[in-house]
């Protein structure tokens, strides 16, 4: 097995020409207004060509193949320019002077559709494609950064066979809406989160859904709709040929499997959606997933941090030496620290998946050699659970020192090093689903006191519970269930009449079979959503979490329960004692899950307010991917409103395991004296 993993036989054992980090990946961005204007201009040369671009617009990260962002450094290097295009790239005074992909529809690459072995092209291939999609038919599309699934989203029967051909039951589809004002008839947008739908990032957005019936479809049981604006010529050009308002946009893959994104690797997904495919000319070097943000009280969160991101961070980590470290395994990301400064990948993805890591073991490998950095004098930083794919492949590297970083230490650290305050003294609070703790077990719910530069002591976390047949848990929340309440009296298992496999998993704890403590507070949201009716298994990571927001949403607060911060545990059983009798009183469970998330966030409140009053500070921090949840965060931003103490959040820093590999790299460099 090590075979897989080992990176000395792939050849990754770099040493490069020293280069800065200045030259580095350049992000993917929108298509600017005056392409927008040409591309609808009927004089213009590049009228209604896809492929329209020009220095302020386009993919970068998607195409570059090295460094510097050059024509030649580009899968464009083959396409060569015509005397006119030349002449644009040439002239100082021309607006596309120096636009290295610069291309037009007599020189450059385009598009076109492969339907049952007939050829459409220009106009009329636009016009097939709209009547396609209005049909109910899904299309495999060739975007800027990979291929994408597209259906019309109203059609419940088409995104059914979406649903039913990639395995993905209710997990939610993204959709692309034509513009602003389609958005604004399905879901409530601020002001702010308007600003992100346009913004030259144009991400998905997470926005609350105003259409029951577009949500039932795609995002069933959960209170947003995942939207993005067109943010390629392209997709300008399928509304403007009569593709329906709302269309599924989802990238091209199975299930943690990384986009698609050349030809020959489209031939499985082909076979299976005997769909029609809208192919382009212009090679992708790299998949880059659409990024997937939501504006919550701790700012514009990215639940997903790719396509439009800078790689090169605003900040700098002391460091004498290079570092380079790996993240976590289900949504990694890689960061390497060179003279200072800061470079952190886009989204990797599920490293349990083959594919996914490929696409790793490629990323690390184009990291070393575009910024000039020599392994052997690399520290190398990576997550303590022994059996992490990244762990592995971390060891195996010919670093200069090899050092494994606690979880939920780096989930603080990361927004400390965004913040530059890495010698600041901070309550930290840490909620997701499992990270490997220094004790062995299993973590998720950890209270800290520290900074990045003494250093974090655990100073408390979530009583602990059973997590009963280990990662089982965390696919039935009846299970996890079964691992709170599983001490309680059994006449009130009688009387609440849970179904299988709650009654397998009290059998399964009594026998201490695979049986294992946690602190996991995603197990808790697991729980708390099984008490209340989410039977079902997590067909997708946080499945159940999100459902239980959408049920709590549906209520205002009207009961608050009993979660005791005792100076070293939250106790959760005078929470559950009190959610269960409320329960077989009738109670809606609607009104249930709001008092959860209102009790919820009063515990962190207790935390932090007594916490900071004991160790002298005025600074908090959440992360993990708990506090993903609105509902609670708006709580606990209610709750201490008046109070001196400030929750530090930053926009570029995920909550969720993307910022793992930053945070890491933030400790060993404040930590690491050489
Ligand atoms: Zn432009
Ligand atoms: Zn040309
Ligand atoms: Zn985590």
């Amino acid at each position: 097995m090590l075979a897989i993993f080992n990176p000395r036989k792939r050849g990754i054992k770099m040493t490069t020409p020293y280069r800065t980090m200045t030259y580095t990946f350049l992000p993917d961005t929108a298509i600017c207004d005056d392409c927008l204007k040409e591309l609808f201009d009927p004089e213009s040369k590049r009228y209604l060509y896809p492929y329209i671009g020009c220095p302020n617009c386009g993919p970068r990260y998607a195409l570059m193949k090295n460094v510097p962002f050059e024509r030649q450094n580009t899968t464009m290097a083959d396409w060569e320019m015509c005397p006119t295009c030349k002449e644009e790239y040439e002239n100082p005074q021309n607006r596309r002077y120096h636009a290295e992909l610069n291309c037009c529809p007599q020189c450059g690459p385009n598009y076109y559709l492969s339907e049952n072995g007939e050829r459409y092209e220009g106009e009329e291939m636009f016009r097939r494609v709209a009547e396609l999609l209005n049909a109910g038919e899904i299309l495999l599309v060739k975007n800027n950064g990979g291929y994408h699934l597209v259906c019309d989203a109203f059609n419940r029967n088409a995104v059914q066979v979406m649903r039913d051909k990639l395995g993905r039951p209710r997990k939610s589809f993204a959709i692309m809406v034509k513009d602003l004002e389609a958005a604004k008839e399905i879901v409530h947008l601020s002001e702010k989160e308007e600003a992100i739908l346009l913004s030259k990032k144009r991400p998905i957005l997470l926005a609350k859904s105003k259409s029951e019936e577009l949500s039932s479809i795609v995002a069933p049981n959960n209170t947003d709709i995942g939207l993005m604006v067109p943010y390629t010529g392209l997709q300008h050009l399928l509304f403007h040929f009569g593709a329906p308002r709302y269309i599924v946009m989802t990238s091209a893959n199975y299930p943690g499997e990384p986009t698609i994104h050349k030809e020959d690797q489209l031939t499985r997904l082909v076979e299976d959606f005997q769909c029609a495919t809208l192919i382009g000319e212009r090679e992708i070097e790299r998949s880059v997933d659409d990024t997937v943000l939501k504006v919550t009280k701790l700012g514009a969160v990215p639940f997903r941090r790719s396509r439009g991101y800078n790689n090169l961070l605003d900040i700098t980590l002391p460091s004498s030496r290079p570092i380079l470290t790996v993240g976590a395994d289900l949504k990694s990301t890689i960061t390497l620290v060179k003279d200072q400064k800061v470079v952190m990948s886009h989204h990797l993805g599920d490293m349990t998946k083959y594919g996914t890591q490929l696409k790793f073991e490629r990323t690390v490998k184009d990291y070393l050699a575009i910024h000039g950095v020599d392994l052997s004098e690399t520290i190398i930083g990576y997550d303590l659970h022994p059996e992490y794919f990244t762990t592995k492949f971390a060891q195996n590297l010919e670093g200069y020192r090899h050092i494994a970083v606690q979880h939920h230490k780096a989930h603080l650290a990361s927004i400390l090093a965004l913040k530059n305050k890495l010698s600041e003294r901070v309550v930290g609070i840490v909620f997701d689903g499992a990270g490997f703790g220094e004790d062995g077990e299993i973590w998720g719910g950890e209270i800290f006191v520290g900074s990045v530069q003494e250093g974090f002591t655990r100073h408390g976390h979530l009583r602990k519970a059973s997590l009963i047949g280990g990662d089982a848990a965390a696919t039935y929340p009846l299970q996890a269930l079964a691992g709170f309440i599983g001490d309680f009296d059994k006449d009130l298992f009688d009387r609440l009449q849970l179904p299988d496999p709650f009654p397998k998993a009290l059998k399964i704890k009594e026998k201490n079979i695979r049986t294992f403590p946690t602190t996991s507070v995603g197990r808790l949201y697991d729980a708390v959503a099984a008490l209340l009716g989410f039977h079902l298994d997590n067909s997708f990571e946080g499945e159940a979490a999100i459902a239980l927001e959408y049920l709590a949403s549906q209520s205002k607060v009207e009961e608050v329960y009993t979660f005791p911060w005792t100076g070293e545990e939250l106790d959760y059983r005078p929470l559950f004692e009190e959610m269960i009798q409320s329960k077989l009183k009738g109670q809606s469970p609607s009104v249930i899950a709001r008092g959860f998330h209102r009790s919820l966030a009063q515990a962190v409140v207790d935390v932090i307010q007594s916490l900071c009053e004991e160790y002298d500070t005025n600074y908090a921090v959440l992360s993990g991917g708990v506090f993903h949840n609105s509902l609670l965060v708006s709580d606990i931003f209610d709750l201490l409103e008046g109070s001196k103490i400030e929750i530090l959040y930053d926009d570029e820093v995920p909550l969720g395991d993307n910022c793992i590999s930053l945070g890491q790299a933030a400790i060993l460099s404040a930590t690491i004296i050489e």
